[in-house]
């Protein structure tokens, strides 16, 4: 009986997670192939590459790749409930808003989303401070919530720290 011919390396995606990535990349992160069909970079300012492993190791890279493919879909999951609850800020119901942003973060939070919001919802803000006040309020909140995710575990907590700082900052001067 012929043994079952083992590839002899195979191959994990990775793609970057964060809010800019895009759902195709997303969509193949943690995948494994032993003959790689997506071959990053997929489309240009791409950042995901590829990550060669043994057989041996397949199984470790199996259970990396279901986690992963978690991360990936709270991402997209993430985007949507911030999407909402931009929306929702029209409304008169700001707790359902507040509500959003809070599932929303956390999964993640990024000032440039902020930022991007404060462009997009200006005029609104201009007229209202009391929707200035409490989103400043909710956000410097996030903010530091933020730092206290898994991936951040590795960083130095005096780079953290200004971090925070850096960001508490920007919070105030977007939403004064
Ligand atoms: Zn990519």
């Amino acid at each position: 009986m012929a043994l079952l011919e083992r590839p002899e390396k195979y191959f994990q995606f990775y793609a970057q997670v964060h809010f800019l990535t895009c759902e195709a990349c997303l969509s193949h992160h943690g995948e494994i192939f032993e003959d790689p069909q997506a071959e990053p970079p997929l489309h240009p300012d791409c950042r995901c590459h590829l990550l060669e492993f043994p057989p041996s190791q397949l199984e470790y890279y199996q259970e990396q790749a279901e986690r992963m493919k978690l991360r990936a879909q709270q991402e997209l999951l993430r985007r949507k409930l911030w999407r909402q609850a931009v929306e929702s800020l029209n409304g008169s119901d700001l707790s359902k808003a507040e509500e959003l942003f809070r599932q929303a973060a956390q999964v993640e939070f990024y000032l440039e989303e902020v930022e991007q919001l404060c462009a997009e919802k200006r005029e609104l803000l201009d007229k209202n401070p009391e929707l200035r006040a409490r989103l400043q309020k909710l956000f410097i909140r996030f903010y530091r919530m933020k730092f206290s995710l898994d991936k951040y575990r590795p960083i130095p907590s005096r780079l953290i720290l200004a971090w925070e700082t850096q960001g508490i900052e920007r919070l105030k001067e977007l939403l004064p």
